[in-house]
C-alpha cells in the first residue's frame, strides 16, 4: 500500500531473459513473445496479477498452438485429445515427409508416380481380401465420396437401427443426405430383417449401407442383418457362393435384385452381371483383421469375406494411425471413387500418407499397447506415483476404448484419486495433464501415459499439492 505498484513491474528485457520466454522466442518469434509480456505487464499494472507473476503470466499467454497433452483419462481414443497417438515410427515418418518428398515421384525413373503408393500397398497387403484401396481425409469423407459417386440422385438403403450420431452433432444420415442421395430407411430402431432390405432394393438403389453402431448398443428384442445374409456369401466360406453356386438358404439379397427374385437366383453383385446393388459397410473403427480382444468389433477382412463390396473405416481409431478414411474392396468400385472429381478435394496430405504407411508397416501402435497394458504393471506404476507425490489414494479404475469403438468393453485399470480441485491446475500445467473426474474425485489413470512420463505426472501433482 502507498507505493506505486508500477515501480515494481519488471522491465521487458528482464522478463524476456526468462529461459522459457527465450525458448519461445526462438519458435514463435520475438514480436509474439513481446506481445505476451506486454499483456502480462498490463495485467500487473491493473492489479489483476502480482508484479512477481509477470513472467509466468507471459508464458501462460503465449500463442503456443497445439500442445502435447498427457492423457490420464483412461479413455484410449479420446476425441478431444486427437484420438490415436502415433507410434514413434509414424512420428519419424511424418518428420521425414515434412520437407520435400517423393510423394508423387518415382526416383528411379524420374517420372510421376502414384501418390502415396507405399501407404496404399501396405494397406492392400494388410487386407488381402480387398482388390482395391483408397485413402481420403477421414471416415466422413469416405462416406461422402461413396454416397456421391454411387448414389447421388438415387437411394441409399439403410436400417433405422443404424442411423447413427457419431459425436458433436455429427449425424451420419445428414451427411449422406447432403450429397444429394436419398435415404431409404428400412426396419425399425430395434429390428430389421433381410426382407426389409429385399423389399426396398430396386432400380433406384445406389447401394445398401451397413453401419456399425460404434458408440452404442441396442439390447433386448432386437434383430439385425449380417452382411453374409445379404450377400448370400460368407456363410458357405470364401468363394463358395459365386454365381449359381449358392444352394437354398444361402440365397441372399442379391438374389432379389430387380427382376431377379426367386430361389436359386444369385450372383447379382457388382462383380457379376452388374444387376445387383453394392453393399457398403461402414465399420468405423478401422480394425483390419479380427482382434480377439475386441470380439464385437467388425474388421475389414472379415466383412469383405462376408460379401461386402466396399468397406469404409477411420484410420485414427483402433488402427492407431493418423486421421484418414480408408476405402477397401471391389477394384472397379474403388476405381470409380478414385476417378470421381470429388476425390481430389478429399485427398490426404503427404504427412498423413507417411504416418499411415509407418502405422501399417511398423511396430505395434500406442493404441494397441494401451488396450493390452498389463493391469498389474499399471497398479505398480500408480503405487509408485502415489509414493512420489504423497497425496491421494490408489484406487481401482475402469478404462474404456472411447470414441473409436467397442462401447461395451471395460478394461480393468488403476488410478491415483485426487481432490477434484486438482483437475484445472493439472490441465493448465506444463505438460498439461488431463484426468477424469468421477464422483467428485480426479482420477489419473496411467494406462495411456507413456511410462517415461510418469515422473512428469509426479512432478506436476507434487507442485499442485504444494501450492
Ligand atoms: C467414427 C465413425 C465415423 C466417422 O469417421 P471420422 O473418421 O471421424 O470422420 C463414421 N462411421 C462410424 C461407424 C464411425 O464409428
Amino acid at each position: 500500500m502507498g507505493m506505486d505498484p508500477r515501480r515494481l513491474i519488471p522491465r521487458t528485457d528482464v522478463v524476456l531473459s526468462d529461459p522459457r520466454l527465450e525458448a519461445a522466442a526462438a519458435r514463435l518469434g520475438r514480436p509474439a513473445v513481446k506481445a505476451a509480456v506486454a499483456d502480462a505487464q498490463r495485467k500487473a499494472r491493473e492489479g489483476v496479477i502480482d508484479p512477481g507473476q509477470v513472467a509466468d503470466a507471459a508464458v501462460a499467454g503465449l500463442p503456443l498452438g497445439m500442445r502435447a497433452v498427457l492423457n490420464a483419462t483412461g479413455v484410449v481414443l479420446h476425441t478431444n485429445l486427437g484420438r490415436a497417438a502415433l507410434s514413434a515410427a509414424a512420428v519419424d515418418a511424418v518428420v521425414e515427409a515434412a520437407g520435400t518428398t517423393d510423394v508423387e515421384l518415382d526416383l528411379r525413373t524420374g517420372k510421376r508416380a502414384r501418390r502415396g503408393r507405399d501407404a496404399l500397398a501396405a494397406l492392400a497387403a494388410a487386407v488381402p481380401e480387398a482388390q482395391g484401396v483408397h485413402v481420403v481425409n477421414n471416415g466422413a469423407a469416405a462416406l461422402v465420396l461413396v454416397a456421391t459417386a454411387l448414389a447421388a440422385g438415387r437411394e441409399i438403403v439403410i436400417s433405422r437401427g443404424e442411423m447413427v450420431e457419431i459425436g458433436d452433432g455429427f449425424r451420419l444420415p445428414d451427411l449422406l443426405a447432403s450429397t444429394g442421395a436419398r435415404l431409404r430407411e428400412v426396419g425399425t430402431t430395434n429390428r430389421t430383417s433381410v426382407d426389409d432390405y429385399r423389399s426396398a432394393v430396386g432400380p433406384e438403389t445406389g447401394f445398401i449401407l451397413k453401419v456399425h453402431p460404434s458408440n452404442f448398443t441396442i439390447r433386448g428384442f432386437t434383430k439385425s442383418v449380417e452382411i453374409s445374409e445379404m450377400s448370400g456369401g460368407g456363410a458357405a466360406g470364401p468363394g463358395a457362393a459365386g454365381p449359381g453356386a449358392a444352394g437354398p438358404g444361402a440365397a441372399g439379397l442379391r438374389a432379389a435384385g430387380p427382376g431377379a427374385a426367386g430361389p436359386g437366383a444369385v450372383g447379382l453383385g457388382v462383380g457379376a452381371a452388374g444387376l445387383g446393388v453394392p453393399i457398403v459397410a461402414d465399420i468405423g473403427s478401422g480394425l483390419l483383421r479380427p482382434d480377439p480382444l475386441l470380439p464385437d468389433e467388425p474388421d475389414a477382412e472379415s466383412v469383405l469375406r462376408d460379401g461386402a463390396d466396399l468397406v469404409v473405416a477411420s484410420a485414427d481409431k483402433l488402427l492407431g494411425g493418423p486421421q484418414a478414411g480408408l476405402l477397401l474392396g471391389d477394384a472397379a468400385l474403388i476405381e470409380r471413387l478414385r476417378r470421381h472429381p470429388l476425390a481430389r478435394a478429399l485427398r490426404v496430405d503427404k504427412l498423413t500418407l507417411a504416418a499411415l504407411h509407418a502405422t501399417l508397416a511398423g511396430p505395434v501402435t500406442p493404441t494397441w499397447q494401451a488396450l493390452r497394458y498389463d493391469v498389474d504393471e499399471l497398479r505398480r506404476r500408480t503405487e509408485e506415483l502415489h509414493g512420489r507425490v504423497g497425496a491421494g489414494d490408489v484406487v481401482a479404475s475402469v478404462a474404456v476404448v472411447g470414441g473409436g469403438g467397442a462401447p461395451e468393453l471395460e478394461l480393468a485399470s488403476w488410478a491415483l484419486a485426487l481432490p477434484a480441485g486438482f483437475a484445472q491446475p493439472l490441465r493448465e500445467g506444463h505438460p498439461p495433464i488431463v484426468g477424469r473426474v468421477e464422483r467428485g474425485q480426479l482420477l489419473l489413470d496411467l494406462r495411456c501415459v507413456p511410462p517415461d512420463q510418469d515422473h512428469a505426472v509426479a512432478e506436476a501433482v507434487r507442485s499442485v499439492a504444494g501450492d
